[in-house]
């Protein structure tokens, strides 16, 4: 056999999915229970809608992200889980040959899908504070993605910011993935009315605690929308299942919940903060649902490890430039007691 038959990558790793009771703090998931309007949505479903083949179009979703963010039909798409979305972004609009662009420290999926969809990418530092580098993103190329807020890192960036990059590369399309935006930053999808270059991606995996029923959607002009559709129906036209859409659809309409849920995460996260802080750690003012911490002379693999033996997972990469910092994801008030708690004993 030919060993150039097969398409060969390094896959992305995720985070571990430790079964039992642990303290799970390594994936950014939402501690708290989806909407009971999801649990209504999903109990209520009649298992003979199982026969029948989804909606292709994820009509009912889609028409409550309409109503729900005053954007037109024609200028969303749903997909499972942002991940989805975003390897569909790369696959279609990525397409010229040309290097496309991203930070140095960033989501760690967007250089394996430049890999696998073998698209040529260029990194663009960071600078030393985790802020983007504006003129970084000025030079020609054939798309940039950035994450805002940004993972693993937890910083914001302003709109104007975004909005900079945008002009600057009116000849490409610039992705937003917005994994995080509900957890304090300003959203930009104004702007798609504005730039016919941006799309947006959401996920309901983090402020919607549905991580498990993958849902994800972007938002773009209607051209850039009516690419991404056409590219998902020559690969696989029911990604979404019957039960997501309808999750999806019920999670959306429960406004008063999804608030909720997303301001105990704030507070917790706004308590973790004062609690490392007095603890001597350093890290940006996230604005996500998770906390990316150092501390001076820390062994951070070390405490990750000794956190893991407590079963308390956070995450830990061991790469250049962030190989001494911890990702803490939010978890309940009660589960970040403990962790404090831990890591004071581990430290001390
Ligand atoms: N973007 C970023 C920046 C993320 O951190 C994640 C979570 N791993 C995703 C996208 C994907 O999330 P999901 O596929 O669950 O929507």
């Amino acid at each position: 056999m030919r060993e150039d038959n097969f398409r060969k990558v390094i896959p992305y790793t995720p985070g571990e999915q430790p079964g039992g009771r642990v303290i799970k703090l390594n994936t950014n998931e939402c501690p708290y229970p989806p909407s009971p309007y999801v649990v209504r949505a999903l109990t209520e479903m009649d298992p003979d809608r199982l026969r029948l083949y989804p909606d292709p179009l994820c009509t009912r979703f889609i028409k409550a992200l309409s109503s729900y963010y005053k954007v037109p039909e024609n200028m969303i798409f749903a997909g499972v889980g942002s991940d989805d979305v975003l390897s569909m972004c790369f696959m279609t609009y990525f397409n010229s040959g040309r290097e496309i662009l991203f930070p140095d420290i960033t989501y760690s999926f967007y250089d394996v899908w430049a890999d696998v969809y073998r698209v040529p990418y260029k990194t663009v530092p960071l600078l030393d504070d985790f802020s983007l580098d504006v003129e970084g993103f000025k030079a020609g190329n054939g798309g940039v993605i950035i994450a805002n807020p940004n993972a693993p890192t937890g910083r914001l960036e302003k709109t104007e910011t975004i909005e900079e990059i945008l002009k600057a590369n009116n000849d490409s399309v610039v992705i937003v993935d917005e994994a995080y935006i509900d957890f304090g930053g300003e959203s930009a999808l104004p702007l798609i009315f504005k730039y016919d270059n941006l799309i947006v991606v959401r996920t309901l995996s983090k402020s919607r605690a549905l991580a498990g029923m993958r849902l994800g959607y972007a938002f773009g002009n209607e051209k850039l929308i009516k690419y991404l559709n056409d590219v998902k129906f020559s690969v696989n036209s029911y990604t979404l299942n019957t039960p997501s859409i309808l999750a999806g659809e019920a999670a959306i309409e429960d406004d008063a919940y999804f608030k909720e849920i997303r301001d105990k995460v704030i507070k917790v996260r706004e308590e973790t903060k004062q609690s490392l802080k007095e603890m001597g750690f350093e890290f940006c003012d996230s604005m996500t649902n998770f906390i990316f911490a150092k501390k001076q002379g820390m062994d951070a693999k070390a405490v990750f490890e000794k956190l893991k033996e407590r079963n308390i997972y956070v995450r830990y990469f061991n790469k250049p430039r962030i190989n001494e910092y911890l990702r803490i994801s939010i978890g309940t008030d009660e589960e970040m007691k403990t962790f404090i708690k831990a890591l004071k004993e581990i430290l001390e």
